[in-house]
């Protein structure tokens, strides 16, 4: 009996997608003959998924950060974000996706030929989708895991990954605050998985491609939002990062280097030692982290500094005790 109910809506539930998926194949289509121009249609409608689901998705962290009784679900909750800091980031956002993501954007259609991506009707099989956006992820997160590392090295740190450091307490909009090298390096890894499964398997779709886009950035976005609920994904499904592992990135400097899941940090010995120690003695995962943590290429350059100075402060030492000038 229980059985039948649930094939029954099963099936229900596939017609009503088939259904769907037809309605925006005819959409789709429409919008294709009426741009006239595939490579600004595809750049166009590239802009808006990217748009959307950037400041769509932060935008609604902004006003959690504006209502006191959800500080209770801020990891950092002694350091809300200061409307100088919002602008201000938000600035350097609204820079980089004109001058570093537009030009790749607008040019994706003739990455899509090169790599045989279709962007026409028909769609691919919804099994097809769910099977790339599962490989998407992990691409991705394999290349950030090994990339983020390398730019933890002390030159790139100090040239290119420090700015996206320079809050110790993440909010939504820091996910694409960063050197403009660095926002080109995290695309390479976002566009970059797709065209590594469009040559070896093949198949891949541009709608499957932007769902992509918008599911990544979502991710960037919740684990750099600082908060932490009773229904984060990560309570479900443990291998997922989420911004209980990346706000301890921001917060300690190092550590929980991978981006969407936590099998390269956990496996390399990466972790930091407060998401370790949460996971090994099942702490409250709501626990707050109120120490303020100083940067170590910070530390680094005062240390050089003070040794620097000290041999200065011996010779006056020298002279005041010989007495010479
Ligand atoms: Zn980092
Ligand atoms: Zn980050």
């Amino acid at each position: 009996m229980a059985s039948n109910i649930t094939s029954g809506a099963l099936e229900h539930m596939s017609s009503f997608l088939i259904e769907q998926r037809s309605w925006l194949e005819t959409k789709w289509e429409n919008y294709y003959n009426w741009m006239d121009n595939d490579i600004l249609a595809t750049g166009f409608l590239l802009l808006t998924v990217h748009e959307l689901a950037y400041f769509g998705r932060s935008f609604p962290f902004m006003i959690l950060d504006m209502i006191p009784a959800m500080r209770k679900y801020k990891i950092q909750d002694n350091r809300p974000p200061t409307y100088k800091q919002y602008l201000e980031c938000l600035r350097s956002v609204m820079l980089a996706h004109v001058f570093v993501e537009a030009v790749p954007i607008f040019g994706f259609h003739f990455v899509c030929d090169f790599f045989n991506i279709s962007y026409r009707a028909p769609f691919p099989s919804l099994w097809t989708m769910f099977y790339q956006l599962a490989i998407f992820f992990l691409l991705e997160d394999t290349w950030h895991y090994w990339g983020h590392r390398l730019l933890h090295t002390r030159y790139l740190y100090k040239n290119v990954h420090k700015q996206h450091h320079k809050y110790a307490a993440p909010f939504g909009l820091t996910a694409e605050y960063a050197h403009p090298v660095e926002v080109a390096f995290t695309g390479v890894g976002t566009v970059g998985s797709p065209l590594l499964v469009a040559s070896i398997v093949g198949e891949v779709h541009l709608l499957t491609v932007m769902i992509w886009i918008t599911l990544r950035l979502f991710q960037a976005i919740d684990s750099h939002s600082g908060y932490e609920f009773p229904f984060s994904l990560h309570h479900f499904f443990p291998l997922w990062a989420g911004s209980d592992h990346h706000d301890d990135h921001h917060h300690y400097f190092v550590g929980n280097f991978s981006s969407s899941f936590r099998h390269w940090d956990y496996f390399l010995g990466t972790e930091t030692p407060a998401t370790t120690r949460r996971r090994d003695f099942k702490l409250n995962p709501f626990e707050k982290r109120h120490e303020i943590v100083e940067d170590p290429d910070d530390l680094a350059d005062k240390k050089s500094a003070e040794k620097a100075t000290a041999p200065a402060a011996d010779s006056t030492t020298y002279a005041q005790t010989t007495g010479s000038n």
